[in-house]
């Protein structure tokens, strides 16, 4: 039976186990998925040990990206733009080849929500792992994006990096105030400490608003903050996680799994 995990820390909140249970039940495939503990100083023996006992893949989460990265021997496109690996794939040969799947997972999503149309002027809020690992599949899809960071230097330092794949520029939030954002899409972890960038009403009312955490009944710190401002097209990130592990399945088992079955199933288990 193919081996597979998910490696973080913290990790027993991760729901990629669960998923890719439901991909496997979906596409019949005999497989095993578990959740590791990575420790702080120990996690590339660990990962070696864990490849080097026959694992075919794992998916890597925070804060362990960067460090799979450098770890691994080939990378996908995706994968050197981001700089950090959130799928690993065991070759025949032995060698580890690298993925960064967030990007597609989002994308993804916002086509699953019809939220991407050509030439969307995109707000992402966050210049974190998390907007590096999407702005390349997000500008190849032909958006325009504004960067806003409470680092400044971050979001103008990601924008000079990419600007070579499309039209990408940063901003003050002062400076924002009487622009037109077709979808907002919230990248900081400010959600996990129950706080949220405050942005003019206007824009919140205008927009698509896509917050990359999630919660039970997509009442993220974010989300619900948008609804009191107006905002009635909102979106959780739970489908990008969904979608980011589909094309890690298909990645190691030939096989794209249907991914609205399986993000129906998980809403329901966590409303219960
Ligand atoms: P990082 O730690 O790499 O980045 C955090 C970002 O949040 C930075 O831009 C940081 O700004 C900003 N931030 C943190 N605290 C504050 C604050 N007090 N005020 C303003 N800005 C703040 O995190 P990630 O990019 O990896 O993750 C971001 C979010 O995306 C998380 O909630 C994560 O769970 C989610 N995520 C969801 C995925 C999914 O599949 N749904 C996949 C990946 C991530 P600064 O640079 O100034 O510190």
């Amino acid at each position: 039976m193919n081996q597979y995990a998910v490696w973080g820390n913290p990790i027993a909140q991760s729901k990629s186990p669960r998923i890719h249970q439901l991909f496997a039940e979906q596409t019949q495939k005999s497989l095993n998925y578990s959740a590791k503990l990575g420790d702080e100083q120990d996690f590339e023996t660990q990962l070696k040990q864990f490849f080097a006992d026959g694992a075919k893949g794992a998916n890597i989460t925070a804060p362990f990206k960067e460090r799979t990265f450098d770890l691994a021997d080939v990378h996908s496109e995706a994968c050197l733009q981001a700089e950090a690996c959130n799928t690993l794939k065991h070759l025949e040969d032995g060698r580890l080849y690298a993925d960064n799947t967030d990007g597609l997972g989002l994308v993804s999503d916002l086509k699953r929500l019809g939220w991407l149309n050509p030439n969307q002027h995109i707000l992402i809020l966050g210049a974190g792992g998390a907007t590096k690992g999407v702005l390349y599949p997000l500008l190849q899809a032909k958006q325009q994006i504004t960067l806003y960071n409470r680092t400044p230097e971050k979001a103008v330092s990601l924008a000079e990096k990419f600007a070579k794949f499309g039209k990408i520029q940063t901003a003050y939030l002062d400076e924002i105030a009487d622009e037109t954002f077709d979808l907002i899409i919230n990248a900081t972890s400010l959600g996990l400490q129950g706080k949220y960038v405050e942005l003019p009403r206007q824009l919140m009312i205008q927009a698509n608003i896509y917050d990359m955490q999630y919660a039970v009944n997509m009442n993220t710190p974010f989300l619900q903050y948008a609804r009191s401002q107006g905002a009635k097209s909102v979106q959780d990130g739970l489908g990008m996680l969904v979608g980011q592990a589909s094309y890690a399945f298909q990645l190691w088992e030939d096989i794209l799994p249907n991914v609205e079955p399986v993000l129906e199933r998980l809403k329901q288990e966590m409303n219960k």
